[in-house]
């Protein structure tokens, strides 16, 4: 089959990986509007659930993949005042242009055609390809030239929120709440190479304008940033360039579509589904769609039925999770008020949020003890080993 990918993200390099090793006769290429080695954000955070996926899939860019990451260990909440909350848990981050270069490399490996700085606006463009897949992300033009028959549905946040690099070194997962006279702001870091982390910065629109954030250019917002955030970046800077690309302020799109595909286009990744990041499950729902998707192409020879299993299969696994990403964009838009509040009361209601039956308080109390939660590190390290070890056995 001759597979065409608009978009060189995780989804459209993932897949042009997971359909060539099903099928090495595949003729896929991949077309990304920007040049190799330029992209944009900073790092994306993800669990263990991930790196086992990619190693079941392919053992090969999984390596690299784990090889790039770091692990970040417990997750913190600090507000003006107090001491900070702490919690149990482990994850993993990496760049995501680190990312996107182990799974070029991997692609080109296989012999995926990559094309860089090449944009592709419409499936005409690619006359020949029997399938194209639309893995050109949030704002996908493919999915917008049809929107009316993918059922497109785009809610737009209220906050402004900023994909910065920071040179503090975080260790762990940490949300910081910062009040100024023009009302509260936050960042959720974590860290991406051992020498940077990354730094999301959030707000309501009233602090964006009052801090004068709205009309500051990059280098005066990241200052403005750095004074109003010096506790909780311990006075190191922020950073605006990514690899080639410089961060600018955006608002979160929350995008649904009642169908999946149109002829031979199909929609994977953010152009078919968008979850808040303060969920940190983008890069794995991607990655799901693309293995899901192969599964589909290889079972079925019919093409339409192949992308109606694929549609009805991922729609239906992701309609909770679309709901919990769009409460998590209202919890943030809405943050409670915190004033006299302790950093693990407010904490508790971050992470209970949406959830229909909470842990009981105590347990958030008593995992402020630093002897318990050493235990719990203990207990961390120890399943983490465990599942790594499991994942590299040799098949
Ligand atoms: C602030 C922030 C933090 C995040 N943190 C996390 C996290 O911690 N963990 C996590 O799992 N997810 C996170 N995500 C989500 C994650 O980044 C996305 O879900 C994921 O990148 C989706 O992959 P994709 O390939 O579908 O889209 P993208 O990564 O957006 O890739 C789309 C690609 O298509 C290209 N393109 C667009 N239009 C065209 C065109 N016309 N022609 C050719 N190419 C085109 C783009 O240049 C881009 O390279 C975060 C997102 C944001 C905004």
């Amino acid at each position: 089959m001759r597979i065409a990918c608009v978009g060189g993200g995780p989804a459209g390099l993932y897949f042009a990986i997971a359909a060539k090793l099903t099928d090495p006769a595949h003729e896929i290429a991949v077309y990304e509007r920007d040049a190799a080695g330029s992209t944009y954000g900073w790092g994306v955070t993800f669990h263990d659930d991930l790196l086992d996926l990619l190693h079941q899939q392919d053992p090969v860019s999984a390596r690299a993949v784990e090889a790039a990451c770091v692990r970040w260990q417990e997750r913190e909440v600090r507000l003006p005042t107090g001491r900070p909350a702490r919690f149990g848990g482990y994850g993993h981050s990496l760049l995501r242009s680190a990312l996107l270069e182990i799974l070029t490399e991997r692609a080109v490996g296989l012999g995926v055609r990559v094309h860089h700085q090449h944009s592709v606006d419409a499936d005409t463009d690619l006359g020949a390809a029997d399938l194209v897949v639309a893995a050109d992300g949030v704002r996908s033009r493919l999915r917008q030239a049809a929107a009316d028959h993918f059922g497109t549905m785009v809610t737009t946040g209220h906050n402004p929120y900023i994909w910065l690099g920071t040179t503090q070194k975080f260790a762990s997962l940490t949300m910081a709440v910062a009040d100024t006279p023009a009302g509260p702001i936050w960042f959720q870091a974590y860290p991406s190479t051992p020498e940077v982390s990354t730094c999301v910065v959030e707000c309501p629109p009233s602090t964006w304008r009052g801090l004068g954030l709205d009309t500051a250019a990059l280098p005066d917002a990241l200052t403005i940033l750095e004074q109003v955030f010096a506790d909780g970046l311990g006075g190191q800077r922020l950073i605006g360039q990514s690899r080639g690309q410089t961060a600018g302020w955006l608002r979160f799109e929350h995008v649904t579509n009642d169908v999946w595909y149109h002829g031979k286009v199909v929609l994977i990744g953010d152009a078919a589904h968008t979850t808040h990041f303060s969920l940190a499950s983008g890069t794995w729902l991607a990655l799901r769609d693309c293995i899901v998707l192969t599964r589909a192409l290889s079972r079925y020879p019919e093409l339409s039925e192949a992308l109606a299993q694929y549609d009805r299969r991922r729609r239906a696994s992701l309609a909770d999770m679309a709901r919990r990403g769009l409460e998590s964009m209202r919890w943030f838009e809405n943050l409670p008020a915190h004033d006299g509040m302790d950093a693990a009361t407010f904490a508790n209601t971050i992470l209970t949020r949406g959830i229909a039956r909470p842990p009981p308080r105590w347990r958030v109390r008593l995992g402020q003890s630093d002897i318990v939660r050493a235990c719990r590190r203990r207990v961390d390290e120890r399943y983490r080993r465990r599942s790594a070890r499991y994942r590299s056995r040799p098949d």
